[in-house]
Protein backbone atom coordinates (compact mmCIF):
# COMPACT_ATOMS: atom_id res chain seq x y z
CA UNK A 1 0.00 0.00 0.00
CA UNK A 2 1.05 3.64 -0.68
CA UNK A 3 0.66 5.22 2.67
CA UNK A 4 1.20 8.41 4.36
CA UNK A 5 2.67 8.68 8.22
CA UNK A 6 2.17 11.97 9.95
CA UNK A 7 4.42 11.99 12.90
CA UNK A 8 6.40 9.66 11.46
CA UNK A 9 9.75 11.47 12.74
CA UNK A 10 8.61 10.67 16.63
CA UNK A 11 9.02 7.91 19.15
CA UNK A 12 6.10 5.66 18.07
CA UNK A 13 5.43 6.91 14.01
CA UNK A 14 8.86 5.87 13.36
CA UNK A 15 8.96 2.83 14.30
CA UNK A 16 6.02 1.64 12.79
CA UNK A 17 7.22 3.13 9.70
CA UNK A 18 10.36 1.48 10.14
CA UNK A 19 7.61 -1.82 10.06
CA UNK A 20 5.93 -0.82 7.09
CA UNK A 21 8.74 -0.35 5.20
CA UNK A 22 10.10 -3.62 6.20
CA UNK A 23 6.52 -5.14 5.46
CA UNK A 24 7.14 -3.69 1.73
CA UNK A 25 5.01 -0.44 2.04
CA UNK A 26 5.49 2.28 0.57
CA UNK A 27 5.66 5.04 2.99
CA UNK A 28 5.73 8.93 2.96
CA UNK A 29 6.31 10.37 6.40
CA UNK A 30 5.13 13.92 6.92
CA UNK A 31 6.45 15.49 9.81
CA UNK A 32 7.00 19.10 10.79
CA UNK A 33 10.12 18.26 13.53
CA UNK A 34 8.50 20.47 15.96
CA UNK A 35 8.89 17.30 18.80
CA UNK A 36 10.61 14.34 16.14
CA UNK A 37 14.24 14.29 14.47
CA UNK A 38 14.88 13.75 10.74
CA UNK A 39 17.16 11.20 11.11
CA UNK A 40 14.69 9.01 12.55
CA UNK A 41 12.57 8.55 9.94
CA UNK A 42 13.55 5.23 7.88
CA UNK A 43 15.82 5.80 4.98
CA UNK A 44 13.26 3.65 3.05
CA UNK A 45 10.18 6.05 3.81
CA UNK A 46 10.26 9.56 1.75
CA UNK A 47 10.43 12.51 3.65
CA UNK A 48 8.46 15.88 3.97
CA UNK A 49 8.80 18.34 6.30
CA UNK A 50 5.34 19.83 7.07
CA UNK A 51 2.86 20.60 9.43
CA UNK A 52 -0.42 18.37 9.38
CA UNK A 53 -2.77 21.13 8.16
CA UNK A 54 -0.63 20.95 4.92
CA UNK A 55 -0.79 17.09 4.16
CA UNK A 56 -3.19 18.32 1.44
CA UNK A 57 -0.50 19.08 -0.55
CA UNK A 58 0.90 15.63 -0.39
CA UNK A 59 -2.14 13.96 -0.47
CA UNK A 60 -2.98 15.10 -4.02
CA UNK A 61 -0.29 13.55 -5.92
CA UNK A 62 -2.87 10.15 -5.41
CA UNK A 63 -2.06 6.94 -4.94
CA UNK A 64 -2.62 6.72 -1.09
CA UNK A 65 -4.28 3.72 0.15
CA UNK A 66 -3.90 5.06 3.69
CA UNK A 67 -2.79 6.93 6.33
CA UNK A 68 -1.51 6.35 9.74
CA UNK A 69 -1.25 9.35 12.39
CA UNK A 70 0.85 10.17 15.10
CA UNK A 71 1.32 13.74 14.34
CA UNK A 72 0.05 15.76 18.20
CA UNK A 73 1.27 17.27 21.07
CA UNK A 74 1.26 14.59 23.55
CA UNK A 75 2.36 16.01 27.08
CA UNK A 76 -0.39 15.73 29.60
CA UNK A 77 0.96 18.98 31.73
CA UNK A 78 1.89 20.91 28.52
CA UNK A 79 -1.78 20.35 27.85
CA UNK A 80 -3.17 21.70 31.02
CA UNK A 81 -1.08 24.94 30.79
CA UNK A 82 -1.82 25.37 27.18
CA UNK A 83 -4.92 23.82 26.15
CA UNK A 84 -4.89 26.07 22.68
CA UNK A 85 -2.23 24.15 21.85
CA UNK A 86 -3.88 20.72 22.20
CA UNK A 87 -7.09 21.50 20.52
CA UNK A 88 -5.67 23.98 17.73
CA UNK A 89 -2.91 20.43 16.79
CA UNK A 90 -4.68 17.43 17.82
CA UNK A 91 -8.46 18.03 17.05
CA UNK A 92 -7.77 20.94 14.25
CA UNK A 93 -4.65 19.60 12.90
CA UNK A 94 -6.67 16.27 12.29
CA UNK A 95 -9.42 17.73 10.66
CA UNK A 96 -7.73 19.44 8.54
CA UNK A 97 -6.26 15.89 7.54
CA UNK A 98 -9.71 14.00 7.50
CA UNK A 99 -10.83 16.76 5.04
CA UNK A 100 -7.98 16.36 2.85
CA UNK A 101 -7.99 12.91 2.57
CA UNK A 102 -12.17 13.17 1.53
CA UNK A 103 -10.77 16.02 -1.23
CA UNK A 104 -7.95 13.19 -2.54
CA UNK A 105 -10.36 9.99 -2.00
CA UNK A 106 -7.96 8.29 0.92
CA UNK A 107 -10.26 5.21 2.26
CA UNK A 108 -8.57 4.68 5.60
CA UNK A 109 -6.80 5.66 9.05
CA UNK A 110 -5.39 4.56 11.81
CA UNK A 111 -5.55 6.99 14.45
CA UNK A 112 -2.65 7.18 17.36
CA UNK A 113 -5.30 7.55 20.75
CA UNK A 114 -4.65 7.05 24.38
CA UNK A 115 -5.56 5.54 27.34
CA UNK A 116 -6.30 9.18 28.54
CA UNK A 117 -9.24 9.65 26.91
CA UNK A 118 -11.13 7.19 30.01
CA UNK A 119 -10.00 9.44 32.57
CA UNK A 120 -10.02 7.74 36.07
CA UNK A 121 -11.83 3.92 35.44
CA UNK A 122 -14.51 2.48 37.86
CA UNK A 123 -13.40 -0.65 36.66
CA UNK A 124 -9.82 -2.29 36.20
CA UNK A 125 -8.96 -3.88 33.62
CA UNK A 126 -10.30 -0.88 31.13
CA UNK A 127 -12.06 -2.32 28.02
CA UNK A 128 -13.06 0.29 25.08
CA UNK A 129 -16.78 0.38 26.43
CA UNK A 130 -15.63 1.90 29.46
CA UNK A 131 -17.04 5.83 29.72
CA UNK A 132 -14.70 8.13 28.59
CA UNK A 133 -14.15 11.20 31.28
CA UNK A 134 -10.90 12.59 30.09
CA UNK A 135 -8.92 14.59 33.07
CA UNK A 136 -6.72 16.82 30.75
CA UNK A 137 -6.60 18.94 27.36
CA UNK A 138 -4.68 15.93 25.84
CA UNK A 139 -6.99 13.24 26.27
CA UNK A 140 -9.84 15.21 25.45
CA UNK A 141 -8.55 16.30 22.26
CA UNK A 142 -7.93 12.74 21.54
CA UNK A 143 -11.11 11.76 22.43
CA UNK A 144 -12.69 14.64 20.14
CA UNK A 145 -10.93 12.92 17.73
CA UNK A 146 -11.92 9.86 18.41
CA UNK A 147 -15.68 11.30 17.90
CA UNK A 148 -15.27 12.63 15.05
CA UNK A 149 -13.73 9.39 13.38
CA UNK A 150 -17.15 8.04 14.41
CA UNK A 151 -19.22 10.79 12.50
CA UNK A 152 -16.94 10.46 9.58
CA UNK A 153 -17.14 6.90 9.02
CA UNK A 154 -20.85 6.70 9.09
CA UNK A 155 -21.59 9.60 7.28
CA UNK A 156 -18.14 9.84 4.75
CA UNK A 157 -17.91 5.81 4.88
CA UNK A 158 -14.37 6.28 5.73
CA UNK A 159 -12.60 3.15 7.09
CA UNK A 160 -11.06 3.99 10.65
CA UNK A 161 -9.40 2.38 13.34
CA UNK A 162 -8.25 4.07 16.57
CA UNK A 163 -5.50 2.32 18.87
CA UNK A 164 -5.44 3.31 22.37
CA UNK A 165 -2.02 2.92 23.93
CA UNK A 166 -1.44 2.68 27.58
CA UNK A 167 2.17 2.98 28.75
CA UNK A 168 4.46 2.69 25.92
CA UNK A 169 8.14 1.99 26.15
CA UNK A 170 11.49 0.59 24.33
CA UNK A 171 13.47 0.56 21.49
CA UNK A 172 12.93 -1.01 18.15
CA UNK A 173 15.96 -2.38 16.10
CA UNK A 174 14.83 -3.22 12.57
CA UNK A 175 16.41 -5.67 10.10
CA UNK A 176 19.05 -3.24 8.86
CA UNK A 177 20.20 -2.58 12.54
CA UNK A 178 19.03 1.27 12.91
CA UNK A 179 17.66 1.20 16.36
CA UNK A 180 14.71 3.61 17.15
CA UNK A 181 13.94 5.08 20.31
CA UNK A 182 12.22 8.03 22.65
CA UNK A 183 14.07 10.77 22.92
CA UNK A 184 12.14 14.03 23.38
CA UNK A 185 13.43 16.97 24.19
CA UNK A 186 11.42 17.10 26.83
CA UNK A 187 10.85 13.92 28.98
CA UNK A 188 8.32 13.27 31.41
CA UNK A 189 7.53 9.57 30.99
CA UNK A 190 8.98 7.21 34.13
CA UNK A 191 10.95 4.45 31.99
CA UNK A 192 13.26 7.26 30.25
CA UNK A 193 13.83 8.97 33.07
CA UNK A 194 15.08 6.34 35.41
CA UNK A 195 16.88 5.16 32.82
CA UNK A 196 18.74 8.82 32.57
CA UNK A 197 19.60 8.59 35.96
CA UNK A 198 21.30 5.51 35.54
CA UNK A 199 23.21 7.03 32.90
CA UNK A 200 24.56 9.78 35.14
CA UNK A 201 22.59 12.40 33.44
CA UNK A 202 20.06 12.76 36.38
CA UNK A 203 20.91 12.42 40.36
CA UNK A 204 17.81 10.76 41.20
CA UNK A 205 14.27 10.21 40.20
CA UNK A 206 11.26 11.53 41.58
CA UNK A 207 8.28 9.11 42.85
CA UNK A 208 5.32 11.11 42.40
CA UNK A 209 3.02 10.13 45.18
CA UNK A 210 3.27 7.12 47.57
CA UNK A 211 0.00 6.94 49.27
CA UNK A 212 -2.01 5.93 46.21
CA UNK A 213 -4.23 2.85 46.99
CA UNK A 214 -1.99 0.52 45.81
CA UNK A 215 -0.04 -2.03 47.22
CA UNK A 216 3.12 0.19 47.67
CA UNK A 217 1.22 3.50 47.33
CA UNK A 218 2.60 4.17 43.63
CA UNK A 219 1.01 4.16 40.72
CA UNK A 220 0.06 1.32 38.79
CA UNK A 221 0.23 1.61 34.47
CA UNK A 222 0.76 -1.12 32.09
CA UNK A 223 3.41 -0.78 29.66
CA UNK A 224 3.97 -2.50 26.36
CA UNK A 225 6.90 -2.47 24.03
CA UNK A 226 6.85 -0.65 21.25
CA UNK A 227 7.70 -2.73 18.44
CA UNK A 228 4.31 -5.06 19.47
CA UNK A 229 2.43 -1.35 19.84
CA UNK A 230 3.71 -1.02 15.91
CA UNK A 231 3.00 -4.53 15.14
CA UNK A 232 -1.02 -3.86 16.00
CA UNK A 233 -1.09 -0.77 13.55
CA UNK A 234 0.32 -3.14 11.22
CA UNK A 235 -2.83 -5.46 12.03
CA UNK A 236 -5.23 -2.74 12.28
CA UNK A 237 -4.31 -1.33 8.40
CA UNK A 238 -6.18 -4.13 6.21
CA UNK A 239 -8.86 -4.70 8.75
CA UNK A 240 -9.89 -0.96 8.67
CA UNK A 241 -13.73 -1.66 6.58
CA UNK A 242 -15.22 1.01 4.79
CA UNK A 243 -17.79 3.14 7.44
CA UNK A 244 -17.03 1.43 10.16
CA UNK A 245 -14.89 2.77 13.33
CA UNK A 246 -13.39 0.32 15.84
CA UNK A 247 -11.24 1.04 18.89
CA UNK A 248 -8.99 -0.83 20.38
CA UNK A 249 -6.79 -0.63 23.54
CA UNK A 250 -3.37 -1.54 22.91
CA UNK A 251 -1.38 -3.05 26.23
CA UNK A 252 -0.09 -6.53 27.99
CA UNK A 253 -2.74 -6.61 30.80
CA UNK A 254 -0.54 -6.25 33.54
CA UNK A 255 0.28 -3.37 36.23
CA UNK A 256 3.16 -2.19 37.31
CA UNK A 257 3.89 0.08 39.87
CA UNK A 258 6.24 2.83 39.83
CA UNK A 259 8.64 1.54 42.66
CA UNK A 260 8.27 -1.67 40.67
CA UNK A 261 9.23 0.19 37.39
CA UNK A 262 12.37 1.28 39.67
CA UNK A 263 13.60 -2.12 40.55
CA UNK A 264 13.28 -3.74 37.46
CA UNK A 265 15.62 -0.93 36.28
CA UNK A 266 17.56 -1.06 39.16
CA UNK A 267 17.72 -5.25 37.72
CA UNK A 268 18.83 -4.25 33.96
CA UNK A 269 21.06 -1.39 34.77
CA UNK A 270 23.11 -2.18 37.85
CA UNK A 271 22.79 1.10 38.87
CA UNK A 272 21.07 2.21 42.54
CA UNK A 273 19.18 5.31 40.99
CA UNK A 274 18.10 6.75 44.19
CA UNK A 275 14.51 8.18 44.18
CA UNK A 276 12.84 10.52 46.05
CA UNK A 277 8.99 10.88 47.05
CA UNK A 278 7.41 14.19 45.97
CA UNK A 279 3.87 15.17 46.03
CA UNK A 280 1.24 13.19 43.71
CA UNK A 281 1.26 14.58 40.02
CA UNK A 282 -2.21 15.94 39.10
CA UNK A 283 -4.40 14.05 37.05
CA UNK A 284 -2.35 10.89 37.94
CA UNK A 285 -4.59 8.33 37.93
CA UNK A 286 -4.24 5.23 40.62
CA UNK A 287 -4.28 2.60 38.22
CA UNK A 288 -4.42 2.40 34.65
CA UNK A 289 -4.11 -1.47 33.25
CA UNK A 290 -5.74 -2.33 29.78
CA UNK A 291 -7.82 -5.27 28.56
CA UNK A 292 -6.74 -5.93 24.74
CA UNK A 293 -9.10 -8.65 24.49
CA UNK A 294 -10.82 -7.55 21.68
CA UNK A 295 -7.60 -7.05 19.14
CA UNK A 296 -6.22 -9.97 20.28
CA UNK A 297 -9.54 -11.94 19.44
CA UNK A 298 -10.58 -9.56 16.34
CA UNK A 299 -7.26 -9.54 14.83
CA UNK A 300 -5.00 -12.00 16.51
CA UNK A 301 -2.59 -9.25 17.99
CA UNK A 302 -0.42 -10.75 20.77
CA UNK A 303 2.53 -9.07 21.98
CA UNK A 304 6.07 -10.57 21.64
CA UNK A 305 7.86 -8.60 24.27
CA UNK A 306 5.36 -8.47 27.37
CA UNK A 307 7.84 -8.78 30.11
CA UNK A 308 8.34 -5.70 31.90
CA UNK A 309 12.46 -6.55 32.34
CA UNK A 310 13.01 -7.21 28.21
CA UNK A 311 10.51 -3.79 27.75
CA UNK A 312 13.03 -2.16 30.13
CA UNK A 313 16.39 -4.26 28.34
CA UNK A 314 15.56 -2.80 25.36
CA UNK A 315 15.22 0.81 26.35
CA UNK A 316 18.51 0.77 28.34
CA UNK A 317 20.67 -1.14 25.28
CA UNK A 318 19.30 1.53 22.76
CA UNK A 319 20.87 4.20 24.97
CA UNK A 320 24.36 2.72 25.51
CA UNK A 321 26.68 3.13 22.36
N1 LIG B 1 6.19 9.01 37.32
C1 LIG B 1 7.04 9.22 38.40
N2 LIG B 1 8.19 9.90 38.18
C2 LIG B 1 8.55 10.39 36.96
C3 LIG B 1 7.69 10.17 35.86
C4 LIG B 1 6.52 9.47 36.09
O1 LIG B 1 6.74 8.81 39.52
O2 LIG B 1 9.61 11.02 36.83
C5 LIG B 1 4.95 8.25 37.53
C6 LIG B 1 3.70 9.00 37.12
O3 LIG B 1 3.23 9.79 38.18
C7 LIG B 1 2.77 7.85 36.76
C8 LIG B 1 3.71 6.77 36.22
O4 LIG B 1 5.01 7.12 36.70
O5 LIG B 1 2.16 7.35 37.92
C9 LIG B 1 3.76 6.71 34.71
O6 LIG B 1 3.95 8.04 34.24
P1 LIG B 1 4.31 8.36 32.74
O7 LIG B 1 4.49 9.84 32.63
O8 LIG B 1 5.45 7.50 32.30
O9 LIG B 1 3.05 7.88 31.92
P2 LIG B 1 1.47 8.24 32.05
O10 LIG B 1 0.86 7.07 32.77
O11 LIG B 1 1.33 9.52 32.78
O12 LIG B 1 1.02 8.32 30.64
Amino acid sequence: MKLLVTGGAGYIGSVVAAQLCEAGHDVVVLDDLSTGHADAVPPAARFVRAPITEAGDTLAEGGFHGVLHFAARSLVGESVEHPDLYWANNLGGTLALLDAMRTHRVPRIVFSSTAATYGEPDTTPIEENAPTRPTNPYGASKLAVDTALTAFAGMYGLAAVSLRYFNVAGAYTAADHRVYRERHTVETHLIPRVLAVALGLDDSVSVFGDDYPTPDGTCIRDYIHVADLAQAHLLALPACAEGTHTIYNLGNGTGFSVRQVLSACRDVTGHPIPAITRPRRPGDPAVLVASSARIQHELSWKPAHPSLHAIITDAWQALRP
